[in-house]
C-alpha cells in the first residue's frame, strides 16, 4: 500500500517522460529556439549563451563545464562565432551546424566564413533536417514527430523568408543601406537586396578604429545615408561615434533602433525566439528606412 502511494506521488511530481528526455545542448538562442520546437516533447534543449550575451566574445564557466558534461548532445553554430569556445566545442566533439549549410551559400569575408546565418530565414531552414537527425538520434521513438515538427518549422521559415522580403521592399530604392556597428547583416542584406555597411568587420573581437568610424560616416554623408542601428549585445559608443562623425560632415544620422543581431532577447519580448528576431529586425529597419512593414500572416510567430 505504501509502496503504490509513493509510486503514484512520484508520478505525479516526476512525469518519467520528463526524466526520460534527452538533453540537448545549443549555444546560441537561435539554434536552440527552432530546436525546441523541433524536439518538442521529446528533446529538452538548453541554451548555453542566453539572451543578450555576444557570442563573439562569450567564455566557458565553470557552471558550462558541468553543462557540457551533463548534455546528451551538443549543437553549436561554428565557423568562429563562438570564437573563444572553440577549443572546449571541439573536445567535447559538438556538432557544427554551420558544417550543414553548402560552402557555396557560406559568405567570405577575406577567408574568415561569416557565421550569422540566421539572418536569412530560408537558408537557416536549410540546417533544420541536421537539427532534426540530431535529435532523432537521441529519441529514435520520436522519429515522425521529429519529423513533422521540422516541416512545420522549414514551413515557418518560408513564411518568414516572403514576410521579410515584401516588407523590405517598401523601402525607397536610395534608401537600402543598412549601416551598423558590426558586420552581422551580411547574409540579410544578399537575402532581400540591401546594400551593408558595417564600421567594424564580421566578430566583435577588437574596437572599431576611429579610421573606421570616420571612413563610415563619409560614406553616410555622401550618400545621404538617414539612420544607423545599434546592437543589443554591443556596446552602441560606436554607433554614438559615428553620428557625431557624420554631424561634422553636416550629415544628420539618426539611431534607427536596436537590432537583435547575436542573441535572443529575454523571455515575454518579441525577440525572444528566432522568428520573432527577425520579425523585431525586419521591423526596425523597414521603419527607419522609411518603408511599411506588411501586417504578420497568420502563425508566422510561434
Ligand atoms: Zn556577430
Amino acid at each position: 500500500m505504501r509502496h503504490a502511494l509513493w509510486a503514484a506521488l512520484t508520478a505525479l511530481v516526476l512525469p518519467s517522460a520528463a526524466l526520460a528526455q534527452p538533453v540537448l545542448l545549443a549555444t546560441v538562442g537561435m539554434i536552440a529556439d527552432p530546436a525546441r520546437r523541433i524536439g518538442a516533447g521529446c528533446v529538452a534543449v538548453e541554451t548555453l549563451i542566453g539572451p543578450g550575451l555576444d557570442p563573439h566574445l562569450y567564455q566557458a564557466r565553470p557552471s558550462d563545464i558541468a553543462r557540457m558534461r551533463d548534455a546528451d548532445r551538443i549543437v553549436a553554430l561554428g565557423l568562429h562565432l563562438e570564437g573563444r569556445l572553440a577549443d572546449v566545442l571541439a573536445r567535447v566533439g559538438a556538432e557544427i551546424l554551420g558544417d550543414a549549410v553548402p560552402a557555396e551559400h557560406v559568405i567570405d569575408h577575406g577567408g574568415s566564413p561569416d557565421p550569422h546565418l540566421w539572418m536569412a530565414p530560408a537558408l537557416w531552414a536549410t540546417t533544420f533536417p541536421r537539427l532534426a537527425e540530431v535529435m532523432t538520434d537521441l529519441a529514435p521513438d520520436c522519429a515522425e514527430a521529429i519529423a513533422q515538427a521540422r516541416d512545420t518549422e522549414i514551413a515557418r521559415a518560408e513564411a518568414l523568408d516572403a514576410w521579410a522580403r515584401d516588407s523590405l521592399a517598401t523601402i525607397p530604392e536610395t534608401a537600402r543601406i543598412l549601416l551598423t556597428a558590426h558586420d552581422a547583416f551580411s547574409y540579410f542584406s544578399r537575402a532581400y537586396g540591401l546594400e551593408n555597411a558595417a564600421i567594424q568587420g564580421i566578430s566583435t573581437d577588437s574596437e572599431p578604429s576611429i579610421a573606421d568610424i570616420d571612413a563610415t560616416a563619409t560614406l553616410a554623408a555622401e550618400r545621404g545615408i538617414p539612420a544607423a542601428f545599434i546592437e543589443t549585445t554591443l556596446n552602441p559608443r560606436a554607433i554614438r561615434a559615428l553620428i557625431e562623425a557624420a554631424a561634422a560632415r553636416g550629415h544628420v544620422l539618426t539611431i534607427g533602433g536596436a537590432l537583435h543581431s547575436d542573441a535572443l532577447d529575454e523571455a515575454g519580448t518579441l525577440a525572444a525566439t528566432w522568428p520573432g528576431m527577425i520579425v523585431s529586425n525586419v521591423t526596425t529597419i523597414t521603419t527607419a528606412l522609411g518603408g511599411t512593414p506588411l501586417p504578420l500572416p497568420e502563425g508566422l510567430l510561434p
